[in-house]
């Protein structure tokens, strides 16, 4: 599906890719993570969402980027709230692995990029919070759940000027794909809002300072058959992570 880009003349950064842990005990992760990673130059590492988040101290110096993959709502116990009735499924051992493991990249610098849910555990682990719902907490949202093919940009979004994904994408109006329904409510303080939905729905947030962070809320993984702007991300990211190589 992916053809190579010429990275393997040199050790390949290492990209962590943290599982699901689904109800039936099963760790998960789509294959599509794992192809474009390879596909740009990274040598994906899935890593296991056990509940113990001192593991995730002991798998950071190994990794040259942490990709945070889409998947289950963030219980929003993480954030300082109480569930509310249409919050979805959580998957509680992924969300301490995930928010230990992105505290401990931030704080390493090490390169960052949040598809999706990965964009929530982005945002809640550097302080930011949720919205639980979109479509009960949000007037006049757009839809944001579409049931179109995942390779099908279903809204539009606007990024800002002067933010990295400008630079990957050109600022002003895309059209991207979309499968949540919760999103960023507060921003953390070190983030900025790089794009935003019709309906003021945050979808992009990105590091103000030097650390690569940068979190999506629709999934650029599924888009990369058909459109070019989708692999740019992860070159981008890979790219750094590259940089970081320890
Ligand atoms: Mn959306």
């Amino acid at each position: 599906m992916f053809t190579d880009n010429g990275l393997n003349d040199r050790r390949r950064p290492v990209i962590g890719i943290p599982t699901d842990h689904n109800a039936d005990g099963v760790l998960t992760v789509p294959a599509v993570y794992a192809d474009v990673v390879c596909a740009v130059g990274g040598l994906p590492l899935l890593l296991p969402a056990l509940s113990d988040p001192a593991l995730a101290t002991g798998w950071q110096p190994l990794l040259d980027g942490l990709l945070l993959a889409g998947g289950a709502d963030l219980d929003p116990y993480h954030f300082g709230q109480d569930p509310l009735p249409n919050l979805g499924r959580i998957a509680p051992t992924r969300d301490i692995v995930e928010l230990a493991l992105c505290r401990a990249a931030l704080a390493a610098g090490t390169p960052i990029l949040g598809i999706c849910r990965g964009l929530q555990v982005l945002c809640v682990a550097a302080g930011g919070t949720l919205l639980q719902d979109i479509p009960t907490q949000v007037m006049g949202a757009v839809k944001h759940r579409q049931l179109a093919p995942r390779w099908y940009g279903s809204h539009d979004i606007d990024i800002e000027p002067g933010t990295r994904l400008a630079a990957l994408w050109g600022d002003g109006p895309h059209r991207v794909n979309s499968f949540h329904h919760q999103a960023v409510d507060l921003v953390p303080s070190d983030f900025r809002v790089a794009a935003t939905a019709p309906d003021g729905v945050i979808e992009a947030l990105e590091h103000l300072g030097g650390a690569y962070a940068l979190g999506v809320q629709w999934h650029p993984e599924e888009m990369v058959a058909v459109t070019p702007n989708a692999i740019k991300l992860f070159e981008d990211f890979v790219a750094a992570a590259a940089v970081s190589n320890k």
